[in-house]
């Protein structure tokens, strides 16, 4: 197989990306499912869907206040520094990443065009008003406290987080995207959490040639056309400069 047929032969490529917790797994992020379907020891029903929120708040704000304090200790790693190098080689509109990941790790390493489909862990967002606020300096409160909206007092804001059974962000933005793109690449995801999971079957009906990275097989890889089984962070370096190198760029 010609890795490279997919290059179109009368302009620059448009790319797609698509990242899930394996590519921060090297950061000291750990994965969902790597974890027998616990997220740092929790299971998904009580930490992230809205009726745990209702029911358990307290349990709730402290994984997230958790999560959003470890943004404080971890780093970008070379996968996502490599992202961000084959953006900025590329033309502005030719290159899209849509992330799932909730850390801060793509933009912390330099990506601009970024879509975080499940929310952001460094936001909060006030239920009563939408206001949207980082209050990163918040983020060692009491697990009794809550951060008050700035905007409308509502005593109590919610992670800007997608729970399970919402909405996704970004949606319409994201699919013209996969639809448009001449590569989708797919990397650090087990294929399990939908909408995600199905943007690799836009991506491979709409023409795109669909590549995976990898620690192990996803449940989904019989979409891809071409898969690379190993760490993001050894994989994506070499990957992307081969691409920069055969498109000239
Ligand atoms: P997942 O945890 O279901 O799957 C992660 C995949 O990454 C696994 O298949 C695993 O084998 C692979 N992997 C592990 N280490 C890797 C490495 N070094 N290189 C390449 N691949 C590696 O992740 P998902 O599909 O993104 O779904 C989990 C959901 O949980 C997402 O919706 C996400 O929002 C949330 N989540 C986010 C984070 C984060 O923001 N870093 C962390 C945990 C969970």
């Amino acid at each position: 197989m010609n890795l490279h047929s997919w290059i179109p032969d009368d302009r620059i490529p448009k790319i797609a990306v698509l990242t899930g917790a394996g590519i921060s797994a090297e950061s000291g992020i750990r994965t969902f499912r790597g974890n027998d379907g616990l997220w740092e020891g929790h299971r998904i029903e009580d930490v992230a869907t809205p009726e745990a929120w209702a029911r358990d708040p307290e349990t709730v704000w402290r994984f997230y206040q958790g999560r959003r304090s470890q943004l404080h200790e971890v780093e970008p790693n070379p996968a996502h520094y490599a992202l961000a190098k084959l953006e900025k080689s590329l033309p502005k509109g030719h290159f899209t990443l849509i992330t799932q990941n909730v850390d801060d790790l793509h933009g912390r390493s330099g990506s601009e065009v970024l879509i975080h489909m499940h929310g952001e862990l460094r936001l909060l967002r006030c239920q009563q008003c939408g206001t949207v606020d980082e209050k990163m300096e918040l983020v060692h409160l009491e697990p009794s406290e809550y951060v008050t909206c700035d905007s409308c007092g509502d005593e109590i804001m919610r992670p800007h987080i997608v729970w399970f059974g919402e909405m996704p962000i970004g949606m319409a933005e994201i699919e013209e995207a996969v639809i448009e793109c001449d590569l989708f690449l797919v990397i650090g995801s087990s294929g399990h959490v939908y909408p995600a999971a199905g943007l690799v079957n836009i991506a491979s009906v709409t023409g795109s040639h669909c590549v995976g990275v990898n620690l192990d097989r996803p449940v989904n890889d019989f979409a891809f056309h071409e898969f690379h089984l190993g760490k993001a962070g050894e994989i994506l370096p070499e990957l992307v400069d081969s691409w920069i190198e055969v498109l000239n760029l």
